[in-house]
């Protein structure tokens, strides 16, 4: 799940484990940044296809099978942030795949699996066990963002259990749309859920994502149920999202759940237009600007009508 305030990678610093890392760049939040390495994109992607299946090497084939159980899986980048994407200091990892389409995604190459890089569970796992410390000090933890980490839920499951095995925080930020993947057992391995509601409405829903709202509301409920940690996030971009109505309606839906600690309320910027160009995307929010301060603070001010805490 990609945010707005996501910044273009821009790798500065091999780390010498995988990938490089970048220094700071934001006031008041510090990261550090890695591209995903492992063991290459040299995997095959569907065995469904005879002609392709039949030229598959034995290791390919073992290869697709740790794919479909989860053991493999595809990255697109980890990020070490602090102020973001959940309590204290976390690893981010960002997993290849998903099934909206936003206009304003800024990581339009977490779209497609083979865009990414596949990466083994251990891979990731060795990762998280370097930061434990910092975690343990921060508060922080684990956070798989995207993409949608849903997607690939075999590979999240088997990483949300590992990093629980380690006593690390585990976070995922997601949509909601698949949430029906997210079985119970998975649940109880996620400490907080980053829900990200992308309008209220399901109309203005399927025109910024091309999907449809009831999927996201029915994981909304289930995690109420079950008294899950949530943060709802809200991407407001004007002329798409701002609409009053459309506020309105997350605002009501989200008060129903008293799991929600917080509402996020995150202005839109234009900073994944190349991203689009470069993969020959037709980006259509170009011409948009961010949101002025008074609008954002206006919705703001609408959620905490509902009693509820935003930032
Ligand atoms: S398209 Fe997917 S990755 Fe991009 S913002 Fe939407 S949910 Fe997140």
């Amino acid at each position: 799940m990609t945010t707005p305030e996501r910044r273009p990678h821009q790798p500065q610093v091999a780390d010498g484990v995988s990938g490089a890392v970048s220094v700071p760049r934001q006031e008041g939040v510090q990261r550090q940044r890695g591209t995903a390495a492992g063991i290459g994109t040299a995997l095959p992607f569907s065995a469904n296809d005879p002609a392709s299946a039949a030229d598959l090497t034995a290791e390919q084939r073992k290869q697709l099978a740790d794919r479909r159980a989860g053991k493999i899986g595809s990255v697109h980048s980890w990020e070490l942030v602090t102020a973001v994407d959940g309590p204290g200091t976390r690893l981010t990892v960002f997993l290849n795949g998903c099934p909206l389409r936003c206009q304003y995604c800024h990581n339009p190459d977490t779209f497609k699996i083979r865009d990414g890089q596949f990466q083994t569970v251990d891979d990731v796992l060795e990762r998280v066990a370097r930061y434990r410390t910092v975690f343990a000090a921060t508060g922080g933890g684990l956070t798989l963002s995207g993409g949608e980490p849903l997607f690939q839920s075999e590979f999240a499951r088997r990483i949300l259990r590992g990093a629980k095995e380690l006593g690390v925080h585990t976070c995922i930020d997601t949509s909601g749309y698949l949430g029906r993947r997210c079985d119970d057992d998975m649940l109880a391995d996620i400490d907080l859920v980053l829900l990200d509601i992308k309008s209220g409405l399901p109309d203005t829903y399927r025109t910024v994502t091309s999907r449809e709202l009831q999927p996201t509301i029915d994981f909304g409920n289930r995690l109420a149920a079950a008294g899950k940690p949530v943060w709802v996030r809200f991407v407001l971009v004007p002329g798409l999202t701002d609409a009053p109505e459309n506020v309105e309606a997350i605002a009501e839906l989200v008060a129903q759940w008293p799991n929600v600690e917080r509402v996020e309320v995150l202005p839109f910027h234009n900073m994944g237009a190349d991203k689009w160009r470069e993969l020959g995307r037709d980006y259509q929010l170009g011409d948009i600007e961010p949101p002025s301060k008074e609008l954002l603070e206006d919705t703001r001010e609408r959620f905490r009508r509902h009693g509820l805490t935003v930032y």
